[in-house]
């Protein structure tokens, strides 16, 4: 820590850091490119296609029927359409594309190709596939049948696999089309907006703090400087409450715009997505699950039992408790000694818990009852008995206050609702910490081009 004397100093000596870290940066590592791709249409000289697409970004790439529609990176299969059932009456957009797969590469973007005549028939969803490997026919099913053979090509950050409004396209392909046919990797700018692959961890408010059972990067946004610290965690269950995502990626652009939310004392770790297999998996029950279709809600080492259940449906809880790596990587992430508060996001119920199974309830009671009051929610007191390995639990007995807040539907983000609950939930920290430790000094930077608003339309678009 700097002493009051010195304290002039660390602005410049941060400048100065920064400027010898880019500078470094520049000149000692020519650009290492970190995942390669490949054109999607193969062989590529029977292909072209336009820079424009009409109304929304994406590449309608033609070519002779037959042509291989191929992986462009490496990936994982997220979605697949065998079946062409589009009705040009209702023209359901769900339906347009007919046959279509979607793939989630290992660079955190998804790519969408649709109008096949013929899917793979080895592939299915979650399956591992490799750059160039076929993935099915270009062909002229969904609403393209009466154009030419093509194409649609679409790539966006992923979402559950119905949003079809997402999945259509979000940047237009037509500049990585390009540069992929010169073999240049290049990777979609949702990439680089994504602190997966900045490459800038360190320097910036995001941190990768690991990986999914598929090898999907764990991402925490930092927000604010002050000693108190406090988790707000969303989608443990993936797809099947993905609202809970939308709602931290609503708050994370709301808190850029406005920053003065964060209380002097605290600072936000937000993570969006604990579950992004399960989110790329199904909107569906299934969507609950992780890469090892676990339900990392039942993982944790709090009366942790092999078998778990889920409204009295089975539901595997791991070989053992921090079986799963989502599990382990939060556990590491938040048992730095510091961390005040964990806020687990879920739905639906229009409820909050507190951790308590396992002792400690009393601390988190008093941020389960504050977030009623702020919210309306009921505060179960007593939660379910048949809840075993929860997070929450687990937190609190290990002296970070936990609870879980359920939205009142599996889509609503209960806005106004929730604004007021991180008030409370500041409030109820910054009591509970009286001590004044010193405050950080250096000050944060923020990403240029984060991926807020691109997320913001997903969850204003639903
Ligand atoms: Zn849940």
């Amino acid at each position: 820590m700097i002493s009051t004397r010195y304290r002039w100093l660390s602005v410049p000596l941060t400048v100065l850091a920064l400027f010898l870290g880019w500078a470094l940066g520049v000149v000692a590592s020519p650009e290492e490119p970190k995942y390669r791709y490949v054109f999607p249409v193969q062989p590529p000289d029977v292909a072209h296609f336009a820079p424009e697409h009409h109304d929304y970004p994406a590449t309608d790439i033609f070519a002779p029927a037959g042509a291989l529609f191929v992986a462009p990176t490496d990936g994982v299969i997220e979605f697949i359409s065998r079946e062409d059932l589009w009705n040009p009456e209702a023209d359901d957009p769900v339906t347009r594309g007919g046959l279509a797969i979607s793939m989630v590469g290992d660079d955190g973007v998804r790519y969408y190709g649709s109008h096949l005549s013929e899917v793979d028939g080895a592939l299915a969803a979650g399956m591992r596939v490799q750059a160039g490997q076929t993935l099915g026919r270009i062909g002229q099913s969904g609403n393209a049948r009466s154009t030419p053979s093509h194409l649609h090509f679409g790539i966006s950050h992923p979402t559950f696999p119905d949003d079809w409004a997402v999945r259509r396209g979000e940047v237009s392909p037509y500049p990585y089309l390009q540069a992929w046919l010169k073999g240049e990797m290049r990777a979609p700018a949702i990439l680089s907006r994504s602190c997966a692959a900045s490459g800038a961890e360190a320097a910036s408010n995001c941190e990768i703090f690991g990986y999914s059972a598929q090898g999907r990067p764990l991402e925490v946004y930092r927000f604010g400087n002050g000693p108190v610290k406090i988790a707000l965690i969303g989608a443990i269950h993936g797809g099947y409450e993905w609202n809970s995502a939308a709602l931290m990626h609503r708050l994370m652009a709301h808190l850029v715009a406005n920053p003065t939310l964060v209380f002097t004392r605290t600072t936000l770790y937000v993570v969006p997505l604990l579950n992004p297999d399960g989110l790329a998996r199904s909107g569906g029950p299934d969507g609950r699950f992780n890469g090892n279709m676990v339900d990392i809600n039942r993982n944790w080492d709090c009366l942790w039992q092999p078998r778990a259940e889920w409204k009295g449906r089975a539901v595997s809880p791991g070989a053992r408790p921090f079986s799963e790596p989502e599990a382990q990587a939060l556990r590491d992430f938040l048992l730095d000694g510091r961390f005040r508060a964990a806020v687990f996001y879920h739905s639906s119920g229009g409820m909050v818990t507190a951790g308590a199974r396992c002792g400690g309830g009393d601390a988190s009671r008093a941020f389960s009852h504050a977030i009623a009051r702020a919210t309306g929610y009921t505060s179960m007191r007593f939660p379910q008995s048949d809840v075993t390995g929860e997070a929450a639990d687990w937190f609190t007995s290990q002296g970070i206050p936990a609870v879980a807040i359920e939205l009142s539907t599996h889509v609503s983000l209960d806005w106004a609702q929730n604004l007021k609950a991180l008030q409370a939930i500041q409030q109820v920290a910054v009591a509970n910490s009286p001590s004044q430790p010193p405050v950080q000094e250096v000050p944060l930077i923020p990403i240029p081009g984060l991926p807020y608003p691109l997320i913001w339309r997903w969850a204003e678009g639903l």
